[in-house]
């Protein structure tokens, strides 16, 4: 067991590396707003990485053993100015997000504010470059637990192995961006359109945020989902990368039934392409993704 767990580790870790998606990068509106969703690299979840669910149903559903999934983030492109929600790997794992977001025409000086779903690696080391902050004049807004979390050492053993590596990214960010970083509390708006939701467990802070822009409704919901194939129709399958599996699992369930035959458009950081879409409730139980392609 132990070694297909480091087996699959390895391959978990080649697959985020292949940053293939030069240009990839979409514009979705909420009312003016410009949703911006820049791909930084390809990613994948070996099946054998997945929990909680029935083994012969996820095996038929991902037949090659291999989740695909990308990397993602978010310029919001507004009025009021141009925001980023997470970032990518940046230096932990080479990818494109900062020539796609350079290719969108984008300067990061301009960018005001970030907005971080949770501490990842693959959400936060693209804001360095070369051990200097790319975006200089950004405030960073990050969830007040998940920052306390990360800062404390004692919390090394409840983190998934493969996710340790998060404590020095952190520091790393700490150093780097120093007073720059900010706290909210849950529910507390950076912004008066923009609403951080607790959905802990996959991080002990794990925050979603629902855009309320010109009487429009979008969801940008972080890791709630690391497996489309699988998790939309069983939302009980859990990640390897989960702090706390169960309490990952309520939220999903959660954020889902928040989501489901509404209007509202949902983007998830991991989605494959097109990368957002609306889920529907099936008479079965679970849910259906349906895509929904980017306005340019
Ligand atoms: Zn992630």
């Amino acid at each position: 067991m132990k070694i297909i767990k480091i087996f699959c580790t390895i391959l978990f870790i080649l697959f985020i590396v292949s940053p293939a998606f030069a240009a990839d990068i979409s514009t979705y509106m909420v009312g003016t707003m410009k949703i911006v969703r820049i791909v930084d690299g390809v990613n994948g979840v070996p099946v054998d990485l997945l929990y909680d669910g029935n083994r012969d149903i996820i095996n038929k559903l991902v037949p090659n053993g291999i989740c695909p999934n990308l990397i993602t983030s978010y310029v919001l492109d507004s009025k009021e100015g141009l925001m980023l929600i997470d970032s990518g790997f940046g230096d932990i794992e080479p990818g494109v997000m900062y020539d796609n977001f350079i290719a969108a025409g984008y300067n990061p000086d301009n960018v005001k504010i970030v907005l971080l779903t949770h501490l990842h690696g693959d959400h936060i080391g693209g804001l360095i470059k070369g051990n200097q902050k790319i975006f200089k004049n950004a405030t960073i807004y990050v969830n007040d637990i998940e920052l306390n979390f990360w800062k404390n050492r004692d919390n090394y053993r409840i983190v998934p192995e493969m996710m340790r590596y998060c404590f020095d990214a952190v520091d790393t960010l700490i150093r780097i961006y120093g007073p720059q970083i900010k706290t909210f509390k849950d529910g507390e708006q950076v912004v008066p359109w923009l609403t951080p939701i607790n959905v802990a467990g996959h991080t002990a802070g794990h925050t979603m945020f629902e855009l309320n822009y010109d009487g429009e409704k979008r969801f940008i919901w972080g890791d709630i989902i690391h497996c489309l194939d699988v998790q939309a129709k069983y939302p009980e399958v859990t990640v390897e990368v989960d702090t706390d599996r169960e309490q990952a699992k309520l939220s999903r369930m959660r954020a889902l039934e928040l989501a489901a035959d509404t209007d509202i458009l949902v983007f998830g950081e991991h989605f494959t392409n097109p990368g957002a879409g609306k889920f529907y409730t099936l008479p079965e139980g679970g849910y259906r993704f349906v895509p929904v392609e980017p306005e340019q």
